[in-house]
């Protein structure tokens, strides 16, 4: 057996004659850059998500960048954030000049631990970035209700969560801006890069427009400092098709995990589940003592396996100068020690998450 985490081809074979089809389409429309099939995506995603107004950009961390610009924050703000997530999350507040707090997270769900937040605020504080960690939704009335109080913006990084729901609204459409990603292996993926910024906000909207065509509506009319950070054709029609078939993939994907759930007695640190905090699985993470003595032998059983994230930011050479230190947020720092990830995507098969369960249960000697 050779399983890998994701298998980006095998799943090409499933819809790749229609994908094929509608890159065709764009290549013989000659219209390339912000035409018809980003402003038809747009349309179609907003709707998914239940949201007003939604901007493809170039990527995931364009799509938080534009947002803080957006706000305008940077220089002399700070914002809060989880330190166990992707480093984009937090690289982009250094990016426009403001600065990263974290805020340790909750031990089971690995997001943000709402009840450690409020001591993070200072007067400085313009927004609070939340991350809905591997597909999980973070505790989003908590976080609504501090920021709502203390006057601070809520950007959701929902970059691996599309299609989430908290309290049956999907995730991104909660607070003031959400943020998506489409790299390949996201949940929803592209043939390359691309990302989405979704806001209700009209106002927001309307810089968020501009600011990724260098501050441009109107064509050699600029009114803002902006970038170029657009969804391209391509990647947008590959979308619209794909788009089609997130939920049916999303199902699978809580299939599977909840066999490894049934299954993983021994496993005492899996996911939980709550009614009202949907996990969508991009990643499936368990908890083991001996973590890396588990990954070796799964690998040389064929099976592929995943650490998010084996470095908490707080402690990554880049965010050095905010001088934060080991101890600081132990919980991040114990998960980071602990975690492993298994193989979860729309094409695995019965058979393979079988054998996986089986070595995993080898490993701990507790095959029957
Ligand atoms: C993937 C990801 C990003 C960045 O997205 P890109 O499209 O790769 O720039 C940001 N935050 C989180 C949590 C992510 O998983």
């Amino acid at each position: 057996m050779n399983i890998p985490l994701i298998d980006l081809k095998k799943e090409y074979e499933l819809y790749g004659k229609n994908i094929e089809k509608a890159v065709a389409e764009v290549l013989q429309s000659g219209s390339y850059i912000l035409g018809d099939k980003v402003a038809q995506f747009e349309s179609e995603i907003a709707n998914y998500l239940g949201v007003k107004y939604a901007a493809g950009v170039a990527n995931g961390t364009d799509a938080l960048l534009l947002a803080l610009e957006a706000l305008g924050i940077g220089e002399g703000d700070e914002v809060i954030t989880s330190p166990f997530t992707f480093f984009a999350t937090a690289e982009v507040i250094a990016k426009v000049g403001a600065k990263p707090v974290f805020v340790d997270i909750e031990p089971e769900t690995y997001n943000i631990d709402v009840n450690k937040i409020e001591e993070a605020i200072t007067n400085k504080t313009k927004a609070i970035i939340v991350v809905h960690l591997f597909g999980m939704a973070a505790e989003m009335d908590a976080i609504m209700e501090i920021a709502s109080k203390h006057r601070l913006k809520v950007i959701e990084d929902a970059c691996q969560a599309i299609g989430t729901e908290y309290k049956g609204k999907r995730v991104g459409g909660i607070g003031d801006i959400g943020c998506f990603s489409f790299f390949p292996t996201k949940n929803l993926g592209a043939f390359g890069d691309g990302g989405l910024i979704v806001t209700n906000h009209l106002e927001i909207y309307e810089k968020i427009y501009r600011l990724r065509n260098h501050g441009s509506k109107e064509k050699y009319i600029h009114t803002s400092i902006g970038m170029n950070s657009r969804l391209d054709e391509i990647q947008a029609a590959i979308l619209l098709e794909k788009l089609k078939l997130l939920d049916m993939f999303i199902f699978k994907r809580i299939v599977v995990a909840n066999k490894y759930s049934q299954e993983l007695h021994h496993v005492k640190r899996k996911p939980p589940q709550f009614t009202e905090r949907q996990h969508t699985y991009h990643q499936y993470c368990i908890e083991v003592d001996d973590r890396d003595r588990l990954a070796g032998f799964l690998k040389q059983k064929g099976i592929a396996t995943g650490i998010y994230y084996p470095v908490p930011l707080h402690l990554q050479k880049a965010f050095q100068y905010l001088q934060y230190k080991e101890g600081d947020f132990p919980v991040s720092e114990n998960a980071s020690k602990r975690i492993l990830a298994l193989p979860i995507n729309p094409t695995i098969t019965v058979a393979e998450q079988e054998y996986i369960i089986k070595s995993m249960k080898e490993f701990a000697g507790v095959l029957p």
